[in-house]
């Protein structure tokens, strides 16, 4: 009600200082009777002065009303303006597009390194979106770490792909915010007027419909289309439940082996988490895990793991097996001190070697908080426990700060692995990675592999650890224990 009632005084203001300026104007005229070319030049001089004042002011008014501070790019309610606006005069056979998007780290990026670094992002986020529009879009800032672009084009919202993929690309690299380079990313959703609702008001929600799907899928942007109102459903539904996932045992760790090529034997595994939703069955963690982050529950979701791993850990050794677990962190769990104590608690209670414990970071996770993460890896690492950075080469961080690093082990994504033996630039970067890792005193897993073929290729590069399909894909821990006990007596 308030804003409403002061949007309507600012847009009356100028017809009231208009009306003012009028009578005053009137008053002087009547008085002097307009005889006197004094009083006339003055009263010019004074109507020139007050028109140039009344053009300023309501300039800044308008500002005000319609424009982010920040970015200086329109705001919410201009961007309504426009969109209505755009419609009312769309002639049948155009279209209007619709571009919602949010950062997608913004919050972790505005609580940990503060607001004023947070401001600064998204100044640089609007500039970033400036450069990758043509002149005549219209892009906006909604609010928070949400904004908005207006295409009017083709009626083919396929046409536009190259525009969203240069976008995605533009938020691709690091952005500088003082000392820190923190990567961010972007999710985009479209939506089509009048493909794709009646009103305005659809289109806008099936776009943040197309924006859920594009976050959660991780595919930088998505077009919207009638199935992903059914991802909406589970961005609605799936937060309130994976807060009741810990407490209602929903979680379960999944292992995956890791190889030896020089023994043939299965000598750790990787904690890899799976949700039981009461519902929807086993979840992939790729669906839930950016859920997690969102609702700031990873560094319970990842004490959960790191307990229930070690005591794995644990138990294995008392089969007699030697079991290295490695286990995946976030940027949050980076952050976040009391990760040494919890470590070296469930050390203390299971009686585990910190020699048999990995902590799997990425690259993307370390230079979110450089810093901090660098304090605590020194730590873990003094405690025993070994550093490994997760699917490296697919993050931003330079080789000058990754040797600053307490790091032993380095993994090969998947990605570069699975097609190395019919891609050559895979199998470039596979092979230049391991050199990379053997001059840096690291031992390196090459994760993916899916076949035979890949297996001995990797030997014959002289990579010592596989992970894969091939050798088995994620198992439940009995299913793992009956894997693992017969192919270490055996092979
Ligand atoms: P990651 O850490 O790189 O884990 C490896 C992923 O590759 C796993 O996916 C695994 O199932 C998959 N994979 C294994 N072998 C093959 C193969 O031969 N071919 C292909 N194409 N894929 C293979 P998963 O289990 O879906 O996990 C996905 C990602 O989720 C993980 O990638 C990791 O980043 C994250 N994640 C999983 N569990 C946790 C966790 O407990 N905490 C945290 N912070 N992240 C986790
Ligand atoms: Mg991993
Ligand atoms: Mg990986």
């Amino acid at each position: 009600m308030h804003s409403l009632s002061a949007r309507s005084f600012i847009k009356k203001a100028p017809f009231y200082m208009v009306l003012v300026f009028v009578t005053l104007l009137n008053i002087g005229i009547a008085v002097y009777g307009g005889k006197n070319p004094i009083v006339n030049a003055s009263v010019l001089t004074l109507f020139i002065i007050a028109g140039v004042l009344l053009l300023r002011s309501r300039m800044r008014l308008e500002q005000k009303a319609n424009y982010d501070a920040l970015t200086k790019l329109p705001n919410r309610a201009k961007f309504y303006e426009v969109l209505t606006n755009t419609v009312r005069v769309l002639a049948p056979e155009e279209t209007v597009h619709v571009l919602l998007m949010d950062l997608n780290r913004f919050k972790h990026i505005n609580d940990t390194l503060g607001h004023p670094t947070g401001d600064q992002l998204l100044q640089q986020a609007a500039e970033r979106l400036r450069k990758s529009f043509r002149k005549s879009d219209f892009i906006a800032r909604l609010g928070g770490d949400e904004f908005a672009v207006i295409v009017s084009g083709p009626n083919d919202v396929a046409t536009l792909e190259p525009i969203f993929k240069r976008t995605v690309l533009a938020f691709d690299g690091p952005f500088q915010l003082n000392d820190h380079a923190v990567d961010v990313g972007i999710s985009i959703g479209i939506a089509s007027y009048p493909k794709d609702g009646d009103t305005i008001d659809d289109v806008v929600k099936r776009a943040d419909v197309a924006m859920y799907s594009a976050k959660n899928q991780r595919t930088g942007y998505s077009i919207y289309t009638s199935d992903k109102d059914l991802d909406l459903l589970n961005v609605v539904t799936l937060p309130v439940d994976l807060k009741k996932a810990i407490p209602n045992c929903e979680l379960e760790v999944y292992y995956q082996p890791k190889k030896c090529l020089s023994t043939n034997k299965i000598i750790g595994v990787e904690a890899l988490v799976r949700w039981n939703h009461p519902k929807y069955g086993l979840m992939s963690p790729t669906k839930f895990l950016p859920i997690a982050e969102q609702i700031g529950i990873m560094n319970d979701l990842t004490a959960f793991v790191m307990k229930e791993s070690i005591h794995q850990v644990k138990r294995w050794s008392e089969m007699g097996l030697n079991i290295v677990v490695s286990i995946n962190t976030s940027a949050d769990d980076l952050c976040d001190s009391t990760k040494i104590t919890q470590i070296a608690s469930l050390l203390a209670e299971t009686g585990v070697s910190p020699k048999n414990i990995i902590l799997e970071v990425t690259e993307t996770a370390i230079m979110s908080n450089p810093d901090e993460t660098l304090k605590l890896l020194i730590v873990l690492n003094t405690m025993g426990v070994t550093i490994s950075i997760d699917d490296f080469g697919t993050g931003h961080a330079s080789l000058t700060y990754l040797k600053n690093l307490p790091i032993k082990e380095l993994k090969i994504e998947h990605a570069f692995v699975k097609d190395m033996a019919r891609n050559k630039q895979d199998y470039n970067i596979v092979s230049s990675t391991i050199i990379l890792g053997q001059m840096a005193g690291c031992q390196v897993v090459a994760e993916g592999v899916e076949d035979v073929h890949t297996e001995e290729l990797l030997r014959s590069l002289g990579c010592k650890i596989v992970q894969g399909f091939y050798i088995s894909p994620p198992k439940p821990v009995h299913e793992i224990t009956d894997f693992i006990l017969p192919y270490n007596q055996h092979k």
